[in-house]
């Protein structure tokens, strides 16, 4: 059953399985990637959308904004354009009494909003008692409230009114009518920036100054409406890791003996570890778009990095508790995230600074250089990359954003980029596994194909020695990030948030180690290596530690887990469910999961795709052809086989593949349609070149 024509066409592979081919064409073997394959690209596809987007989209600014007496210090809502404001309004007590017939009212009452807040604040001690969706507050602050409501509040604006309605019932339903004899309490919705912007960084900073301040003004109206009473449980924060190219085997809580990963491992005893944690595409862009919307690659329409968009159509994760009035902020740590990729949607802070294009040069030299400050000097020494930044970066700037405000509910996404190749990690990480190493290997991917060619390995053909040193290497960038998350998670814990967030850490993709062709790559197939990912989440109030789940999950279950545990609508309607229901973990297991490789158009052309469908215990592969078509056909049993390397050839077997077959088929075609070809976006050279400088190759095509 050798295609030995496909074989050498396609560069040779060692070591795969063979297909049946049950679809059309003859069984041949798995396709690799030999070293020579690597370089090829292509720049015709359409140039679009080269420079940032955030903030470009100006908006007409109104010549009259707010004004808030200076001495009432931040308004919660009002953001920058409050703070700026000088005190030309007479000295006005917020907290009784509001003029009638002033023009600015609304602007006062805003910053009623946010004397009350800090009144609570002094009153409750350095944080504030968060309950549910709200603040309590002591009576004093509810007449104010009431008194505000008296002053012919204008009406609030349509997603002003929607907290009204909203939190209305929610405060009928929570916390009843009754209030406590002790501390007659109201209950005062706050919001930020974030929550106030349809769009993250879409507007001006003016406008969405007014915006928050309108947001706001209509969530106090809600308070005062909604009347007093007491309030019983903390909102919860949510701080998503993604973990690059990180394969669940190499951690220490799944099995990995020699690496030291003791900050996920403590996160997998106090939280909860998904055995069987599966990613739709083994490609960044398309994996974090799933993450984030709930929805796989075919449904939201981006299949590849730098060519595919997030179309603004979706509603993001950060969109969804934006309007839960959640603060959100993203820090990614490689170019392939960039906001113009559309993951910003929704982030009200969205650092994808990396040093490109401003350095992309010298950056060696500059990090030496003496004219630079120390911080310029540790931020250089950050960037690995000009297209990507190291784990210590993105948390610095994650610990900024963390400690700017410690009273409001957060939703924080922090992506690391260290365990992608090249395997490179700072300081004693980069040996720490492999010290006695004295090859020519150093990690990047250049020397490694150098030796390649110079030895002729193949890619099933690579020394054992050389591949256990490369495999050494990103195990020490797994330990060099986890050490960075240890400082994120201590952080948290220190300032008393850590029990009341939910943190999920989870991988994008694998990475393959030869075992189907792929060496330090992952985009180019849909075998487990690249398709499971680490998954560990920390529910709030230490519920269900240290389980172990072993059913099948999918990483679109992720946001319709995060809404659902905050107690934010929309879930139901997305494509994942969610991973909790109460104590029950996991629920409504068996999945089955599509997959998907280099479907559709591809960055670089490739002369094959992959479907596929996986189950807990089976798994159907598909090679299709350019066109899409079914080219070859395998069904893994995985239990009796779960390195995937022997397809099983009964004649019932080959009936059920068929049968899979045409339903995965079907499965991708309804989830294209609806995804109504939104996502294309096109190369253009920048993008090109960065993802390349990544290590981003989609395949080789022949030119
Ligand atoms: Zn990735």
């Amino acid at each position: 059953m050798e295609g030995t024509q496909s074989h050498q066409e396609r560069g040779g592979q060692a070591g795969g399985p063979a297909f049946q081919g049950a679809a059309r064409g003859s069984a041949s073997p798995l396709v690799g990637h030999a070293p020579g394959r690597r370089l090829r690209r292509s720049r015709g596809a359409a140039q679009s959308e080269g420079g940032r987007q955030g903030g470009q989209d100006r908006r007409r600014i109104e010549p009259e904004q707010p004004r808030v007496p200076h001495q009432l210090g931040r308004v919660h809502g009002g953001g920058d354009g409050a703070r700026r404001q000088p005190s030309q309004e007479p000295e006005l007590d917020p907290l009784h009494g509001f003029p009638r017939d002033r023009p600015e009212r609304s602007a006062i009452l805003g910053a009623a909003a946010s004397a009350v807040n800090a009144h609570a604040r002094g009153v409750r001690g350095r944080r504030r008692r968060r309950v549910g969706r709200g603040t309590l507050l002591p009576s004093s602050v509810c007449r104010s409230l009431r008194s505000a409501r008296r002053a012919g509040v204008p009406p609030p604006r349509r997603r002003a009114r929607g907290l009204l309605s909203v939190r209305q019932g929610e405060s009928d339903r929570r916390w009843g009518s009754a209030p406590s004899a002790a501390l007659q309490s109201a209950v005062v919705f706050t919001t930020d920036e974030a929550s106030a912007r349809p769009r993250a960084g879409r507007g001006t900073r003016g406008e969405n100054a007014r915006r928050a301040l309108a947001v706001g003004l209509g969530a106090a109206v809600a308070l005062a409406a909604g009347g007093c009473g007491e309030a019983v449980e903390p909102r919860v924060n949510v701080l998503l890791v993604t973990l690059d190219t990180a394969r669940a085997d190499r951690l220490g809580c799944y099995g990995n003996e020699r690496i030291d990963t003791p900050n996920l491992d403590a996160l997998a005893r106090e939280g909860v570890r998904f055995e069987q944690a599966f990613t739709p595409v083994p490609s960044t862009l398309p994996s974090h778009c799933s993450i984030m919307t709930g929805a796989s690659p075919a449904r939201h329409g981006v299949h590849d990095n730098g060519i595919y968009r997030l179309d603004g159509s979706f509603t993001t994760l950060a969109e969804r508790l934006g309007e839960q009035d959640y603060r959100t902020a993203a820090f990614v740590a490689a170019f392939v995230l960039d906001r113009q990729f559309g993951l910003d949607q929704g982030f009200a802070t969205y650092d994808d600074a990396m040093s490109a294009p401003l350095i992309a040069r010298d950056i060696a030299a500059l990090r030496e250089a003496d004219a630079l400050t120390d911080e310029q000097k540790k931020w250089f020494a950050q960037q690995a990359s000009p297209y990507q930044r190291r784990a210590e970066a993105v948390v610095d700037g994650a610990l900024a954003w963390l400690a700017a405000d410690d009273d409001e509910p957060f939703f924080l996404w922090v992506h690391a980029f260290d365990a992608h190749a090249s395997y490179q990690a700072p300081g004693s990480f980069e040996t720490l596994y492999d010290p006695d190493y004295a090859g020519s290997l150093d990690g990047e991917l250049g020397s490694f194909y150098r030796a390649a060619g110079e030895h002729g390995w193949l890619p099933g053909g690579v020394p054992e020695r050389e591949k256990a040193h490369m495999i050494a290497r990103y195990d020490g960038e797994l330990a060099y990030l986890d050490g960075e998350l240890g400082r994120l998670f201590a952080a948290l814990r220190a300032d008393g948030r850590w029990d009341e967030t939910l943190v999920i850490v989870v991988g994008d993709h694998g990475e393959g180690f030869g075992e189907h062709g792929q060496l330090w790559e992952h985009n180019g197939e849909i075998f487990d290596e690249v398709m499971r990912v680490p998954l560990i989440t920390k529910r709030p109030g230490g519920r269900s530690a240290g389980s172990v789940v072993e059913s099948l999950v999918r990483t679109i279950d992720l946001a319709p887990t995060v809404l659902e545990a905050v107690d934010a609508s929309g879930w139901a309607e997305l494509e994942g469910a969610s991973l909790f229901d109460g104590d029950t973990l996991a629920p409504g297991a068996p999945r089955r999961i599509l997959l998907q490789a280099l479907r559709e158009r591809q960055a670089w052309p490739s002369p094959h795709s992959w479907l596929g469908l996986r189950t807990a215990g089976e798994k159907l592969v598909l090679l299709c052809d350019e066109s899409g078509a079914v080219t070859q056909t395998a069904l893994f049993d995985l239990t009796a086989d779960p390195s995937e390397r022997r397809p099983a050839v009964a004649p019932a077997d080959a009936a059920r593949a068929a049968e899979w077959t045409a339903e995965a088929v079907a499965l991708y075609a309804e989830r294209m349609a609806a995804a109504g070809g939104r996502g294309w976006r096109g190369m253009d050279a920048l993008t090109s070149d960065a993802l390349l400088d990544l290590g981003y190759t989609g395949g080789a095509g022949e030119e």
